[in-house]
């Protein structure tokens, strides 16, 4: 007869990539010890999440999908001060975004509140707790210093009872901000600081956006936050390293209250990238201070704001997947997230035509009124995606940087006399040079061989280059945004710099005269195209059809490659 151990499956779901968090949970489940597993992302809304939480949110949803359990999205909205709706719905969007789904399992730390208020008064009861009449600094010299122990609160030894009669005094309201607190009564000589007495109450005379005016007190992070897992039944609660002393103190709440589980806290090394700065108080103040346009700037390492550059969320997951899991901090270098979304993009990527800046060619011998729709592939990396129709005509635009009156030794694009292919068009060859007052280059005369048509030529010719080009006449304008890093420091703030004083002036460059194809005016919002050889490129949320305007995601130019080339992909 089997016995109901042996009929355990003895061995848990391999998910795709393994890692020392992977290996904890599959061995939970083949021990037995969990029947499935349920992770949380937990954050707190005072902010829009950036890439850091990305790295957080694929781990926990991700694990949760590969072992057949769950993942909660969780509210930790225990500081009115700081929270806003706003905040709370820009984190649904983008957790929805990355391609997540919490389904029925939306929680906030504020339902919880009458729960965590009765475990405070059980360790009241049992004399864990205690009201503390010392003001906030006293209460931090009092706490002493990782050599010095720290000092007893002259109101420590209150009894339970008159400690019941303040925390409920402190809830009805009678005490003004910053006059009392409650605190854990464990140990103020422990070596582990988090130990000395820590804070779970504070009186808050603010407004929350779920619980309005019902509270006054609020409970620390470090009270609500283990308390919030057991009662979700979180089995893998996994955080960012700084947490890691204070999971002693966690594990010290879950021991002295009637919980309805115990969850596990294990920590990962948080996610730091080169000239990028992952810090919600920094981005608010890039933000309030004008440094930026918004949360959602281009240039933000919000997901918002990659996500209006162009940055496609399966790029954003496979980055995650690179970065993998560590336990040790790490800075990882910006070229690599660029790799990843090049690459991501490069797979599914519409191609377009757009000229940055424009010089005029005029082709005398093609007709004046003719039009031609020239047939050019979607995506030559992908046949499915099919072909469009290019207009073609006698007078077109071409980049200014492909022409040269006087060709350098290694340029092989368009020169006086030379021949060179217009994509998926004609062979076209330079005849003439017009130039303005200055002796600045205004136009090219070209002749075209109208025997090439499509961009070969019947008799086997060769020519070295190919353009991109327009025809001037059915061109669109466009306003191009070209961005670079937000910061031009790699390490922003180091050596002792102003972290602001590291901000790149020339991260945004803002182009007019610019032109594109008339297809790419129905490129919609979210959808990002490669303009043949000059990079990757979406509509901003500003472009209408009337004004468009392109942001440029990044340009082809992968220098992630060559970095590892060098060996110089790993931490810096
Ligand atoms: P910040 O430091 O940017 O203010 P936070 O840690 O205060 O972020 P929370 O809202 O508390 O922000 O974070 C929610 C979750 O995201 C936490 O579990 C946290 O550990 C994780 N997280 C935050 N930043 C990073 C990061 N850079 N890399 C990986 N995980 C992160
Ligand atoms: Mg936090």
């Amino acid at each position: 007869m089997l016995s109901s151990a042996t009929m355990k499956p003895d061995s848990a779901p391999t998910p795709e990539r393994s890692d020392f968090l992977r290996e904890i949970v599959a061995a939970d489940l083949v021990a037995g010890r969990h029947d499935s597993v349920v992770t949380r992302f937990p954050p707190e809304p005072n902010g829009y999440l950036h890439i850091g939480h990305a790295k957080s949110i694929c781990l926990n949803f991700g694990i949760a999908a590969e072992f057949g359990g769950r993942c909660h999205l969780r509210f930790d909205d225990t500081n009115p001060c700081k929270e806003e709706q706003e905040y709370i719905d820009s984190i649904q969007t983008d957790v929805r975004w990355l391609g997540f789904d919490w389904a029925e399992h939306l929680y906030y730390a504020s339902d919880y509140f009458e729960q965590l208020y009765e475990w405070a008064v059980h360790l009241i009861k049992n004399g864990k707790a205690y009201v503390d009449d010392l003001s906030a600094d006293d209460i931090r010299t009092h706490r002493g210093t990782l050599t010095e122990p720290g000092i007893e609160s002259p109101w420590r030894e209150r009894t339970a009872d008159e400690n019941l009669d303040l925390f409920a005094r402190m809830r009805a309201g009678e005490f003004p901000n910053g006059s009392r607190v409650l605190r854990a009564k464990i140990d103020m000589t422990s070596g582990n600081i988090n130990f000395r007495d820590p804070v779970m109450y504070r009186i808050l005379h603010a407004e929350h956006p779920r619980t309005g005016s019902t509270w006054c007190i609020y409970p620390s992070y470090d009270f609500a936050h283990g308390q919030s897992d057991a009662i979700e039944g979180i089995t893998h609660s996994i955080c960012t390293l700084e947490f890691q002393d204070h999971r002693p103190l966690y594990d010290w709440f879950i021991e002295n209250l009637p919980v309805p589980s115990t969850p596990h806290q294990y920590e990962f090394a948080r996610l730091n990238i080169t000239h990028t700065v992952l810090s919600k108080r920094v981005l608010l103040r890039l933000v309030n201070e004008g440094h930026v346009h918004g949360w959602d700037d281009p240039r933000m390492p919000t997901l918002s704001g990659i996500r209006r550059r162009g940055f496609p969320a399966d790029g954003i997951r496979d980055f995650a997947a690179m970065v993998g899991v560590a336990r040790a901090d790490s800075v990882v270098e910006i070229e690599m997230l660029e790799h990843a979304v090049r690459d991501a993009l490069n797979r599914t990527a519409l191609r377009r035509f757009g000229v940055l800046n424009p010089l005029k060619v005029v082709i005398d011998n093609f007709p004046e009124d003719r039009v031609e729709q020239v047939e050019v592939p979607n995506n030559p990396e992908d046949e499915s995606a099919g072909t469009r129709a290019v207009p073609f005509a006698r007078e077109l635009w071409i980049e200014r940087d492909d022409f040269m009156e006087e060709p350098a030794a290694k340029f092989f694009r368009l020169a006086p006399g030379r021949e060179v292919r217009l994509r998926s068009a004609y062979f076209v060859t330079c005849t003439d040079v017009v130039k303005d007052d200055r002796g600045e280059v205004i136009e090219l005369r070209c002749t075209y061989d109208p025997d090439t048509r499509g961009g070969s030529s019947p008799d086997g010719r060769k020519v070295k280059a190919t353009l991109h080009w327009l025809s001037a006449g059915h061109a669109l304008p466009a306003e191009i945004r070209l961005y670079d890093h937000l910061f031009a420091s790699a390490h922003p703030g180091s050596g002792g710099r102003d972290l602001f004083d590291d901000l790149d002036p020339a991260s945004e460059t803002i182009l007019t005269g610019a032109f594109v194809e008339p297809s790419a005016a129905d490129i919609e919002i979210g959808q990002t195209v490669q303009f043949e050889r000059l990079g990757y490129f979406c509509p901003d949320s500003d472009s209408s059809p009337a004004a468009l305007v392109f942001n440029r995601t990044l340009t082809l130019k992968d220098t992630w490659a060559k970095l590892q080339a060098q060996g110089r992909h790993d931490s810096l």
